[in-house]
């Protein structure tokens, strides 16, 4: 298998101690003959002394042993357990108590621009889905957790004078809690670094170190509006998702009045046909394209989420029809939990960078390996500041 990122990537990686690239690449330290997970715990070897591998069978055929603490022969993901104690790292979920339903603090390390985060959001916010304001992100969720459909909804805000996230769902929702909190970790960026991502990025990220990635909170979601958002501005391609939504998705009651539509399940988008899609104003190029994707979720052909192999799945994604470079790349920035990745062709990125080549580009954003995609957080946010 080869290696996704080159070795002083991956060195910059290690020393963010993040989770992401959890399973993404090995490293075996010379001075112990001892091989660890990307984001082990233990200090941080002197970079002459690592190298770097991309599977656990290749740092055992180069002679190192696997290390007690962080256990690199284990799987990545475990059960949600596993997700909610060993993923997120030293970074600690708390209850507390809310009349509304089960509520939840998590830790992130500080900076966070938490009203860019909202600004993001909002500004592609699906309607009937989610609702945002000045202070909190509120979304309908609709999962399958042990083979049960549960539906409900969830809020985030920033929790006051501390460096957490308050999460509180609803009590439907309550036996699904530790995937919920998995999902708005991704979604909310929660376990990035930002002191040593922003290290990376160096002037680019000097004015706001704060500024994260929005993930997914659902993979198959953020892939449909990706396609939507194809050539189109933020605005149109927030209409037409929003059409999608609401003549697809499930209908549901919240104590949110603008909150009434679970987003369409793959299973029931893969039987759609062009025309149903096509009628709401989308492509029949792009109709296809979301019928593609629901069909290769639906059988497991594509998995957009984390922990996916992203060479793969972006190569996956590409054999699709209609699935290009940006939607391929943009789709690995959100929901493949992929901190390097880039779409080199976005429109916003050659312009914040004054590019018509894209190859340049390419070239240009080399030095901001393995944090591409925070790189182009700053660009877009960059063309509005
Ligand atoms: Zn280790």
């Amino acid at each position: 298998m080869a290696m996704l990122l080159d070795d002083d990537s991956c060195y910059r990686a290690m020393r963010a101690r993040d989770r992401r690239f959890d399973g993404r690449f090995f490293v075996g330290v010379a001075s112990t003959r001892i091989y660890c997970r990307a984001a082990c715990a233990a200090r941080t070897p002197r970079r002459e002394n690592c190298q770097f591998y991309a599977t656990v069978a290749a740092a055992e055929a180069a002679g190192y042993r696997a290390c007690l603490r962080c256990r690199p022969k284990l799987p990545s993901f475990g059960s949600p357990d596993a997700l909610a104690n060993g993923r997120r790292g030293k970074l600690s979920v708390r209850r507390f108590k809310s009349s509304q339903g089960p509520a939840f603090e998590l830790d992130y390390r500080p900076p966070y621009d938490w009203k860019s985060m909202l600004e993001f959001l909002a500004a592609r916010a699906v309607g009937g889905i989610e609702e945002i304001d000045n202070r909190a992100y509120r979304r309908t969720v609709g999962l399958r957790c042990d083979g049960r459909e549960h539906s409900g909804w969830l809020e985030v805000s920033q929790a006051e004078k501390k460096s957490a996230l308050r999460v509180v769902m609803s009590p439907s929702l309550a036996e699904t809690a530790p995937e919920i909190l998995d999902r708005v970790t991704r979604l909310m960026d929660v376990s990035a670094n930002p002191v040593e991502i922003a290290a990376g990025l160096g002037r680019l990220a000097k004015s706001n170190p704060g500024l994260r990635v929005p993930g997914a909170f659902d993979g198959f979601e953020i892939g449909v509006r990706a396609i939507l958002g194809q050539q189109v501005t933020v605005a149109a391609a927030r209409t037409v998702a929003s059409r999608f939504a609401s003549a697809f998705g499930m209908q549901i009651r919240s104590p949110f009045a603008s909150l009434n539509t679970v987003f369409p399940a793959p299973e029931k988008i893969a039987q759609l046909t062009v025309d149903h899609i096509a009628r709401l104003g989308v492509l029949a190029a792009r109709s296809r394209s979301i019928i593609a994707l629901a069909g290769a979720t639906v059988d497991g052909t594509v998995q957009l989420g984390p922990g996916a192999d992203v060479t793969t799945e972006l190569k996956k994604l590409r054999a699709l029809p209609g699935i290009g470079e940006w939607t391929a790349q943009y789709i690995a920035m959100r929901a493949l939990d992929w901190p390097d990745a880039f779409p080199h062709t976005d429109f916003g990125v050659m312009k914040a960078l004054g590019e018509t080549n894209p190859g340049r580009v390419l070239k240009t954003a080399e030095p901001w390996r393995p944090w591409r995609a925070y790189a182009v957080m700053h660009l877009w946010r960059s063309l509005h500041a």
